[in-house]
């Protein structure tokens, strides 16, 4: 397997790999990314491959630096600098308009762009190394789980990277927050950065940017992070005894009986706990091989958002609908 530890040795050996069109694994503070270099298409046209993801799903470019961001799109607005100022290097992705140096098959032809700055020393590292932006998806296969350590990385792509990078489990454990500016600010996709906190610093945000976009934003696809095992979404006070004993239970704090195995995101009630290990706890509870997983409901405030959207998507079946 080559999952290698994240020392200097290795990020040197993974910059020279991505600037030469390798595919590199590597983690950030919200999950694993597998990147390759952005103005390279034919290297991103691997992680397509690798992952199988359809190409009309777009992939977040990752940059280290302002200088770095300026090759990658045509212009920053003041509400984008704004938010910039306040929350990068960090877990939030900013929807701006392409520079010429982006290939279509990162933005899925759009003329847009979605670009963060990550905060993880691993991976601000490997981009200052690399000298390039990189883009880099989430390192499962489409529409599975994201993965929040190496070891899942390997377990779902083994020899087809060309290196993982160990930096151990991923702090925030949940994906980015996306948000469009233009026309005015929307949330494409709730993620480790609240939305609480975004409004504290630019006002009002639109939260349910309806559909209508078409290919706007594949993430918000109807199934999505979801494990083979079937998932609902339910309080476990409406589920009668008889039918606990083949399933398995994701909560935050109390285990009700009667259940196969149980897994409790905090104990102490804490959302920040909780998003941090819900994709490893789903993980665990999907290699059971149970008939169901019951996920009680998230708390509806601050992090609970982004978890309930993971676990509603995670909920549905191949036809879209709730199972
Ligand atoms: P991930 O698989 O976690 O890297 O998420 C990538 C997601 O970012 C996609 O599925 C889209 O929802 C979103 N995204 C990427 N590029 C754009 C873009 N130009 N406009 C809107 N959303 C985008
Ligand atoms: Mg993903």
């Amino acid at each position: 397997m080559p999952v290698t530890p994240a020392t200097p040795q290795t990020i040197e050996r993974a910059a020279g790999l991505l600037r030469g069109g390798g595919v590199v694994a590597f983690p950030t503070e919200t999950v694993y990314g597998l990147g390759a270099h952005a103005f390279d298409a034919k290297a991103v046209s691997r992680i397509f491959e690798i992952k199988r993801r359809p190409s009309f799903d777009p992939v977040i470019v990752h940059v280290a630096d302002e200088a770095m961001l300026a090759r990658v799109v045509r212009e920053i607005s003041q509400r984008a600098r704004t938010l910039i100022e306040r929350f990068w290097p960090g877990p939030l992705t900013l929807v701006f308009k392409r520079s010429d140096a982006v290939p279509l098959l990162v933005t899925a032809g759009l003329e847009t762009v979605a670009v963060r700055m990550p905060s993880h020393p691993v991976a601000l590292a490997l981009l200052r190394a690399s000298g390039v932006p990189l883009a880099a998806p989430s390192a499962n296969a489409f529409g599975g789980l994201s993965p929040t350590r190496a070891d899942r990385v390997a377990q779902a792509f083994g020899e087809q990277i060309d290196l993982i990078i160990d930096g151990g489990a991923t702090p925030l454990g949940i994906e980015s927050t996306i948000l469009r500016l233009e026309p005015i600010p929307a949330l494409l996709r709730p993620g480790a950065l609240t939305v609480e906190e975004i409004e504290a610093a630019i006002g009002p945000i639109e939260r349910n940017v309806s559909d209508e976009s078409g290919p706007a934003s594949p993430g918000r696809l109807p199934r999505h992070y979801a494990p083979r095992t079937p998932l609902r979404i339910v309080g476990p006070e409406n589920v009668p005894l008889e039918e606990r004993s083949h399933a398995g239970f994701l909560g935050m704090s109390r285990a009700p009986g009667g259940y196969a195995a149980a897994r409790l995101l905090s104990p102490a009630g804490d959302l920040r706990e909780a998003a941090a290990g819900l994709f490893e706890a789903l993980h665990e509870l999907d290699d059971l091989g149970l008939e169901r997983i019951d996920a009680e409901p998230p708390p509806p405030r601050g992090l609970g958002l982004a978890i309930a959207d993971r676990l509603l998507r995670a909920s549905r079946n191949r036809t879209g609908y709730c199972q």
